[in-house]
């Protein structure tokens, strides 16, 4: 008799595990339970869906479930909601319109991913208030964007102090949250020409790259006039109707006009009352673990599902990827938590290859990350923050330097910011963050300190790995090699 492989979760964990676990053994069964429509989508896009230069939902995903099914012969059930397993029984529950499933497995793979943050906040529910976490929330901020734009009601230039910059402005809009899909989202409310108010609770916008990168991010996204709120927490999001003169007013005054009816119409913090239209809520995300944890399942210290280096967790043959899971950190050993497409790629690749008898551990996670902000790019990789470091064992060193991009006699060309922190007694390189111009290399040069980090390398080995050169793309020695040679 053929094994049985499920899956929880049909994006990308879940269906690289699929697809490899199928390309290993073309007997195994394979099912696949999906809640919602879409399947195998780069929710990494939507940002710049909604901002007009993706055109389709439909152009974000890389394999149809009709491939899925007749290509890859794998039984995708979409519009199947898991809501409980039972590691004695090996069995999960799925709930659909046609009646509930009970299926059993002899390998299961929990790849729920993870779920927008909701700030505990007063407001939160009032039209006009969006998160961005799936296929669904991106098509509403798009037709938010596209009625916007076509109503003239929303084309008010004369709105007072909110309107201060544009001219024709559309809105004006929040993004609450200065992370990477906040400043992706700053970005694509901003090319629709809408008026976007910025609102991050810490005193920088990227917290988890250098202070280099975030003020160079944070001084071109006020270029780009988008009003940036740092240090101000959102203490509620207030109806269209609740009082607008409450200028130094404190927040807690207004709570009660505040009540989760009606639209939207102002961010309050402690000290501003800020009119808006809409407000994008981009205040993190955490892993989605009600399954395993109903199911008895250990949940590590991040929060997410614990998993041992085979991602398997602490019920036999069931195994857990993706932003529903912990990592182990490159650098430390230690697990991580990392919500990012790649390590749910590789990850959910590597269970496929483990269930079908090559045991595979998918490798570790640096947190590396890269974000572009307008006409400007980023990057982030390993241990950055000093207390982080310290946390870990180590006695972080950083230097930050800023260097051409390319020959300084290439007719193009701007400046490299590179910060790069290194441990001091053994000079081993912990982590980089970088920024530059958008198209002068920040992200791709992050990736020779991924090579240093996975190889556990010192700043000497790094000031002599052998980069490519030629003027077009750099200077003979390259920004991280000058950073590594300061550091050094
Ligand atoms: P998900 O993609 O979240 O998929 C989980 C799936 O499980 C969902 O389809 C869900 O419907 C389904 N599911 C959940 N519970 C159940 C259940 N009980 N039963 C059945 N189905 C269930 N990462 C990057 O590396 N770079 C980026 O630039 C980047 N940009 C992003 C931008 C946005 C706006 C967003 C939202 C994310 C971005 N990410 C980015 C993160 C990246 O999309 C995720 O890391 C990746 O999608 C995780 O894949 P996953 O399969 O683990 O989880």
């Amino acid at each position: 008799m053929t094994d049985t492989f499920v899956i929880v979760g049909g994006d990308a964990a879940g269906m690289a595990a699929a697809s490899k676990a199928r390309r290993e053994d073309s007997d195994l069964e394979i099912v696949v339970f999906e809640k919602g429509e879409w399947v195998s989508y780069g929710a990494c896009g939507l940002p710049y869906y909604v901002k007009g230069e993706i055109q389709s939902l439909e152009a974000l995903v890389s394999v149809t479930p009709q491939e899925f099914r007749e290509e890859r012969d794998i039984d995708l059930r979409t519009g199947h909601e898991v809501v409980a397993i039972d590691p004695d029984e090996r069995t999960v529950t799925a709930e659909s319109d046609d009646g509930d499933v009970v299926q059993p497995y002899d390998h299961l793979l929990l790849a729920t991913g993870a779920e927008s943050v909701v700030p505990p906040i007063g407001g939160v529910d009032l039209e006009g208030v969006y998160t961005l976490g799936s296929m669904s929330d991106g098509k509403e901020l798009r037709e938010y964007v596209a009625r916007a734009r076509s109503d003239e009601s929303f084309q008010q230039p004369d709105r007072g102090p909110a309107c201060r910059y544009l001219e024709d402005c559309t809105g004006p809009v929040a993004v609450v949250g200065g992370g990477y899909i906040g400043i992706e989202m700053a970005e694509a409310l901003a090319a629709n020409d809408f008026e976007v108010h910025l609102f991050q609770r810490g005193d920088r916008v990227l917290k988890g790259f250098s202070e280099a990168t975030s003020e160079a991010v944070a001084a071109h996204l006020r270029d780009q006039d988008v009003t940036l709120y740092l240090g101000s927490e959102v203490r509620e999001l207030a109806g269209s109707g609740a009082s607008d003169d409450s200028e130094g007013r404190s927040p807690s005054s207004n709570r009660t006009q505040s009540d989760d009816a009606g639209e939207v119409g102002a961010v309050v913090t402690e000290t501003e009352r800020v009119p808006v239209d809409m407000v994008l809520l981009g205040t993190g995300v955490r892993p989605r673990t009600a399954l395993a944890e109903n199911a008895g399942l250990e949940i590590g210290p991040t929060g997410a599902i614990a998993t041992d280096a085979y991602r398997e967790t602490s019920a036999p043959d069931v195994y857990a990827a993706g932003d529903c899971a912990e990592a182990t950190h490159v650098v430390t050993g230690e697990p991580t938590y990392a919500p990012l497409a790649l390590t749910a790629n590789r990850h959910g690749r590597a269970v496929g290859q483990t269930v079908t008898g090559t045991p595979s551990e998918g490798g570790g996670v640096a947190g590396t990350a890269a974000v572009k902000a307008f006409d400007v790019e980023a990057a982030r990789t390993g241990i950055i923050d000093p207390d982080e470091a310290r946390k870990a064992g180590f006695d972080p060193v950083s230097e930050t330097i800023t260097a051409k991009s390319r020959a300084g006699y290439y007719p193009e060309g701007g400046d490299v910011t590179v910060t790069l922190t290194a441990d001091r007694d053994s000079g081993r390189v912990l982590g980089a963050s970088l920024v530059s111009e958008y198209g002068e290399g920040a992200v791709h040069r992050s990736h020779a300190v991924v090579g240093a980090l996975e190889a556990g390398a010192t700043v000497f080995e790094l000031e002599n790995y052998d980069l490519a050169y030629a003027p077009p793309f750099n200077t003979t020695w390259d920004p991280v090699l000058v950073a590594a040679k300061v550091l050094g």
